[in-house]
Order: structure tokens, then sequence, then C-alpha cells
């Protein structure tokens, strides 16, 4: 099967929604503006859609676009899942929304749920205190990280170094450089794990952390975890969960009880809350109870019934204007209390499930395993890239490419609980059909979504985020 997306079609290559202010425009004369004269103008040109013309003109935008309501959305690590739409009429309530800078008496029921929260998120992780302040999970790392600082510094102990895995994702690299440390890259050993031995060689009194994804990208579970911990903790360092893989765990194992001290969630990829281009998610931090005194400012805590902000005693100052991504964190508290412990339980086992089967049913080979909620398979012969480009050509987004680079051609797969049998099927029949396809179609492709290859690498580093810069340019 194939798959057309929206999109207009002319003689040339320019398949664009046309703007509105190329299909409906109405000028504006200005008069008199208390202003200083190089700051006004005499007229103005604004679009001028009846409401219609509007509503089609953003519904045909979403539907250029690919998302979790158009198909399976299998982007490894990422954990692209369908959101219940419940939690946004949840969020939306009137109730929901209130000034930040409300006096803490007024806003009561807020302060509850933040608390309730906290607990919650403190349950499933295995910490003893949890903030919600974070707006990422990479925010969240340099949270964390900055917490560990803090303790190390209270310690009087001056350590320089992260120890990362080369397996681990980008974001881990960045934070530890942001915070200051210089970062130790640990190989992983053939079986696609922490290597112990390179561990307990690279641990030492310079350690700050360990920062660590527990199952890893590659979905699989560090079974040495135990050793693990012990090796950093004896030299003195702390040992960091990065939670974007929770889903494949919850309700079944907890980072607090494998001896991680310091942790974020990732709420979007864990607790159904979108995504959205770089935000706004949330990234909240948990952490041990001898480094609850760092967490960031404010913190909610409860006292004779009545729920307060305060500043813990020693913390690392503020990292979020106010009280973190609310609406976010609202989302995230009702799907984990509509889902409750046996709700959260089932979602683990069909992440992994779903995981499982997939890999089952694909033509390319997966080196390693077994795995949890994700797979990494190999495009082998193929460039991995234009496989995924491929793919879209046969209605499915595709999996996270070239990454981690330990598999070859990396196919990096999560199709998540969401999806069912027909779905995971035709994810499937997407997979063979590229596998049995020539270079020369796949660096072709796509040619049936409304954009074709895009530039990424100047999309990436020369962004041109308005009409207006692109004229310019
Ligand atoms: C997504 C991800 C992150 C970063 O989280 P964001 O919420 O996207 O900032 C960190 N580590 C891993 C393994 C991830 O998959």
């Amino acid at each position: 099967m194939k798959y057309d997306q929206a999109r207009w079609t002319d003689d040339g290559d320019d398949r664009y929604e046309p703007l509105l202010s190329e299909k409906a425009n109405e000028t504006v004369e200005i008069e008199d503006a208390a202003l200083p004269d190089d700051l006004t103008r005499d007229s103005l040109t604004l679009p001028d859609p009846a409401e219609p013309e509007l509503a089609r003109h953003y519904t045909r935008l979403s539907q250029m676009n690919y998302g979790v309501e158009s198909g399976p959305f299998p982007l490894g690590s990422c954990t692209m899942k369908y959101n219940p739409s419940f939690t946004e009429d949840v969020a939306a309530r009137p109730d929901a929304a209130i000034h930040p800078d409300r006096p803490d008496a007024t806003v009561q029921g807020t302060l509850a749920l933040c608390h309730r929260l906290q607990d919650y998120l403190g349950r499933i992780g295995g910490m003893d205190a949890v903030t919600l302040q974070p707006p990422a999970g990479a925010a969240g790392e340099f949270t964390g990280i900055e917490i560990a600082k803090a303790y190390h510094e209270a310690n009087d102990e001056e350590r320089r170094e992260v120890v990362i895995p080369d397996s681990a994702h980008g974001t881990n690299f960045a934070t530890a450089a942001m915070a200051g440390y210089e970062v130790v890259e640990l190989p992983s050993d053939d079986d696609g794990r922490v290597d112990t031995e390179a561990l307990a060689a690279a641990v030492g009194d310079d350690t700050a952390a360990l920062m660590l994804t527990n199952p890893n990208t590659l979905g699989l579970f560090e079974r040495d975890i135990e050793e693990i911990a012990d090796l950093v903790h004896d030299a003195g360092g702390l040992l960091y969960y990065d939670g974007a893989n929770l889903n494949a765990l919850l309700g079944r194992a907890r980072p607090g009880d494998m001896g991680f001290d310091v942790m974020h969630y990732n709420v979007h990829k864990t607790f159904a809350t979108p995504h959205g281009g770089g935000g706004p998610g949330a990234g909240p931090v948990g952490v041990r109870e001898g480094l609850a005194r760092f967490l960031p400012n404010p913190h909610v805590r409860e006292r004779d019934g009545n729920y307060e902000y305060y500043e813990p005693e020693a913390s690392i100052g503020k990292v979020h204007g106010f009280y973190g991504n609310w609406p976010v964190l609202v989302k995230a508290f009702a799907y984990i209390a509509r889902l409750g412990d046996a709700g959260l339980r089932d979602a683990s086992a069909k992440a992994v499930l779903n995981a499982n089967y997939l890999a089952e049913q694909i033509d390319y080979d997966v080196p390693f395993g077994p795995f949890h909620h994700e797979f990494v398979a190999s495009a082998g012969e193929q460039d991995a890239a234009d496989a995924a480009k491929r793919m879209l050509d046969y209605g499915v987004h595709p999996p996270t490419t070239k990454w981690p680079e330990i598999v070859d051609e990396a196919l990096m797969t999560e199709p998540t609980e969401g999806e069912t049998k027909r779905s995971l099927d035709q994810l499937a029949a997407a997979f063979d059909a590229v596998a049995a396809e020539d270079d020369e179609t796949l660096a072709a492709a796509p040619s049936r979504p409304a954009a074709r290859r895009i530039d990424q690498v100047s999309a990436a580093r020369n962004p041109r985020l308005s009409w207006q810069a692109l004229d310019d340019a």
C-alpha cells in the first residue's frame, strides 16, 4: 500500500499551501500613531480570510504534517506514543488555569495536585523527593547533574568527570559539558551493555557521576546494574538515571531499587503528554533523600494539611520560571491517575510485547537482544536514512536512524504500547517493502508526502524562522 499526503500539485516542484497573505489581503490605513516617525508606517497589509478559509488553511497545514494521529510513529528513544485526549480535557478545565503569582492559600488544589504528582513519580521511580520544575528531559538532566555537583561541593570535593556510555543519548554528553564536566566515554561490551571492566578502570576520585539509561538505547536491560552501582558508589560518585526508557519498566522495576541516586522522567515519553516541537514538555527530577535539600526553588510541600511553596535549604536555584510547565504536568497526572498501578504495569507489558512482535515480523536483522520496549535493526547494505525516507511513501513514520552507532546503519525502532497488532503488521509490511528495494529507489524517496527531501543540515544550522527571514535571505 502506498499513501499520498495532502498537498497542492502544480507543474513545477513548488508544492506548498499558499500563505494566507498570498490569498486574501486587506490594506489598512494607519492614522496618527503616538510613536517616533522611524517606527511608524502609513499603511499595513494584513491577511483577511473569512472564517471557513482560515479553518481550511490550518486543517490543510495539519494534514501536510505527519503525527501520531496520522499513523504509526516508531521513532526509537523518542517514544512518540499516542496521547489520550481526555488528558487535554482535564488540562483545559477553567480551574486548572491559575495565575502563577497567586498566594499559596488561594491555590491549594493546584499545590495538592503538584504534591500528589511528586508522590506518584517518587513511588514509580523509587525516589524520595521529586521536583516538577524542569521543562524537558534534557533540562532534567542538567538539573540532576547540577544537584550532583552541589552534593559534591557540599562535601568539599572537587570531582571533574562524568562517565557516559557510548550508546547514550547526545543530551547526556551535552549536559555534562554544560555543567562544566569533562566527559569520559565508556565503550560498550560485545553484548551492547556497559563493560564493567572498562567502568572499573574509568571511575575514581574524579568521578562525579555515571549517567546511564536502563534499558539502554539498544533496548537492553543492564543486568549488572547492582555491580555498576557499587563500582560508582565505591568511587564516591553518584548514579544518574536517564528516564527516557522508563516506559519499559513501569510497575515492574524501579531505578531507586537498582541503586540510582538521581533521575529524570520524560513525562512526554512515559506518561502521555505531547512532545511539541522541542516543548513544552516536562522533565521532573527525582532524588534520594540525602539530595532533597539541593532541589530547585520553589518546591511544594505539605504542612499541617496545607500545601505551600518553599525554597529547599541548599537549593541549586531556579531552573524554570514559576512552577514548571503546569498544563503538561496536569496531563501527566491525569494519565497516571486514570491508569493506576495495574494500567501502568499493563503499559510496560504491551510496550515490550509490541517491540518484540514487530522485530519478529521484519526482514531486517536485529543484532542485539533480548530487548525490551525498542530494538535497533540494521539496514545492512542499505543506507538507513534513505530507507527511512522511503518508508514515508508507505504511510508510516520511519524509525530513528544511524544511532546508536554500535549498530551499522541503525534503524532504532519503538512501536510503543498503544499500537494494535493491525498497525504493527502495517509497520512490518512497510519495513519489508523497503528492505526489498534497490538503492536507486531509496535515494529518490520520498515522493508521496507533502515535502520531499529537505536539506536537514541547513535547516538545523541556518534556520529561517519567519517568512520575513526567508525573504531577506
Ligand atoms: C529523549 C531523550 C532524552 C532527552 O529528553 P528530552 O525530553 O527530549 O529533552 C535524553 N535521553 C534519551 C535516551 C532520550 O531518548
